[in-house]
């Protein structure tokens, strides 16, 4: 699922594309995963004027000039990506909507899995929707992260870490990152982190998501960006996805075991 690099990559590439631009038509292919449904999706957006696209969490705020937004969410397999205008009438597959801003700014949401949705809401349905996660861990201090972490505290650090109202943006990849940068086992419980534990994984949390988003997120499953592009961080991922594999520090193969019910990465070596 695309985590805080990926779809702060796909945010920043659309911000750039289409703000201030006007919805000029929306054709849909595929309805179902858009609120309102069908014709009034259409009727709600067409002819409005976005003055942004913003990020929180993981959902996308495409914030219109009049007030209110869509909100929207990749979820497993959901992408935006601008497509030529020779491609308007064969939609693929996975197609569900375009959008259309002009002749050089078309902008198709594809989503193969179907768990990803669009809503458009009013400013305070979207300022209620987004009130429950916790802080942004770009924009928050470590300090502040790691007081974070005493929350929810007898759960595993793993489970504290996907839980997007401790820390807004992390999924499994990042999870797993940082606590090897760390060297925490993603199975302690959260309390029994010392203070200074708490302070390091906060600070590689924000260190391992600043990386990735350099390199425009990681492209372990479906993620690609709005050209269509994988994002570059795979190689440098140190345990995600490298199930018994050497560790990159020590050389003992790389453990893989279910926690907080995900697959979870670590090394048995380096994470005490
Ligand atoms: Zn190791």
């Amino acid at each position: 699922m695309p985590e805080l690099p990926e779809v702060e990559t796909v945010r920043q590439q659309l911000h750039d594309r289409i703000a201030g631009k006007t919805i000029r038509e929306v054709v849909i292919f595929k309805t179902g995963r858009e609120t309102p449904v069908g014709k009034k999706f259409v009727q709600a957006i067409v002819g409005r004027r976005l003055e942004s696209v913003e990020r929180r969490a993981k959902v996308l705020v495409f914030r219109f000039e009049d007030g209110g937004s869509i909100l929207g969410h990749l979820k497993m397999t959901g992408k935006f990506v601008f497509v030529p205008v020779a491609q308007r009438t064969t939609p693929e597959k996975h197609d569900r909507i375009l959008f259309v801003f002009d002749k050089q700014t078309q902008l198709m949401w594809s989503d193969v899995r179907m768990f990803g949705y669009l809503k458009v809401v009013t400013s305070d349905e979207a300022q209620e929707a987004l009130a429950h996660y916790g802080p942004e861990p770009l924009e928050a201090t470590a300090g502040e992260l790691a007081d974070c972490l005493h929350r929810k505290s007898v759960r595993s650090i793993k489970a504290t870490l996907l839980d997007q109202t401790v820390i807004a943006g992390i999924g499994n990849i990042y999870a797993d990152e940082s606590l090897f940068r760390a060297g925490i086992r993603p199975t302690r419980a959260t309390n029994k982190l010392s203070g200074d534990e708490r302070l390091k994984l906060a600070k590689e949390i924000k260190t391992v998501l600043t990386k990735s988003l350099a390199q425009k997120g990681t492209s372990a499953n479906d993620y690609v960006d709005t050209q269509g592009e994988k994002g570059g961080f795979l190689a440098f991922l140190r345990v995600y996805g490298r199930g018994g594999q050497p560790c990159r520090q020590c050389s003992r193969p790389i453990k893989k075991i279910v926690a907080a019910q995900r697959g979870t990465h670590f090394c048995v070596n380096c994470q005490k």
